[in-house]
């Protein structure tokens, strides 16, 4: 039974990776998700159910477009292979808990689509980091992170928003001091704080941890591949994002660490 649960886990995972993929190359560009159906962004056929079926078609049609031959590009198919990966793992983790499993899920596919986005243009929409907010607080009172009656839950979940925020807030007054240009953008400030609301404020500097070791490797390996200098603009979102996603997983609560 559980092999069944963790492939068919696997298949929503993909088919939802599908759709984030959609969210990805229209909402930056203010598309509607609905209409028209998805097309080839070079011949603008229209794309047949049977063409979109997750990673299969990508393998039949062996990455290009069935009308015009186009290169299909290989982010979609590891955006594909990401979620349902990450669906999987979540569902193994948490399928005891459906409530949290789905809030998890929720969340993780937010942070999908926000750390594509911010990869790709550098902007963080503040309109996922309020959803990712929402779905935060709510789900405080099933977090098995959080413990106490139901205003400890909400109060300790608003303590990561608070601190999340604050966090990044007083980063761009630092950043500000010293590269006399603003080095944060508010985006990564509203993320962070959407992510304190599932994490509380212990949480959160684990994930600030993970954040900044997987930043400077990410910008050590820019650097010496000539791809950027020390001073290049570098997205910080998809790294808070790991470091949300890796204590969605396991929590790890640094402060209850250091102290033993
Ligand atoms: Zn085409």
């Amino acid at each position: 039974m559980e092999i069944l649960g963790l492939f068919f886990s696997f298949i929503f995972g993909l088919c939802v990776g599908s759709f984030l993929n959609v969210c990805i190359y229209r909402l930056p560009s203010d598309l509607s998700l609905i209409k028209p159906d998805s097309f080839c962004p070079r011949c603008h056929t229209p794309i047949r159910w049977y063409h979109n079926v997750p990673v299969l078609s990508y393998i039949f049609l062996k990455g290009k477009c069935a009308y015009c031959g186009e290169k299909i590009s290989l982010e979609y198919l590891a955006i594909e292979l990401v979620t349902g990966i990450l669906t999987t793992v979540f569902f193994y983790k948490w399928n005891h808990s459906p409530l949290w499993l789905a809030s998890v899920l929720l969340a993780s596919y937010i942070l999908i689509v926000v750390s594509v986005i911010d990869f790709k243009t550098m902007l963080i929409s503040d309109l996922f980091s309020y959803s990712l907010g929402i779905v935060g607080i709510l789900s405080s009172q099933i977090n098995p992170n959080f413990s106490g009656d139901w205003y400890q839950r909400l109060l300790y979940s608003i303590s990561g928003i608070i601190s999340g925020a604050g966090f990044i807030w007083f980063l761009a007054f630092i950043g500000k001091i010293i590269y006399k240009k603003d080095a944060v953008g508010d985006g990564d400030m509203f993320l962070l704080g959407a992510i304190g609301s599932f994490m509380g404020y212990r949480g959160l500097f684990s994930v600030i941890i993970i954040a900044s070791f997987a930043g400077s490797l990410y910008g050590i390996t820019l650097i010496l591949a000539k791809k950027a200098d020390r001073l290049s603009y570098m997205p910080f979102g998809p790294f808070l994002s790991v470091g949300c996603i890796v204590n969605l997983y396991y929590f790890w609560d640094f402060i209850n660490f250091i102290s033993y």
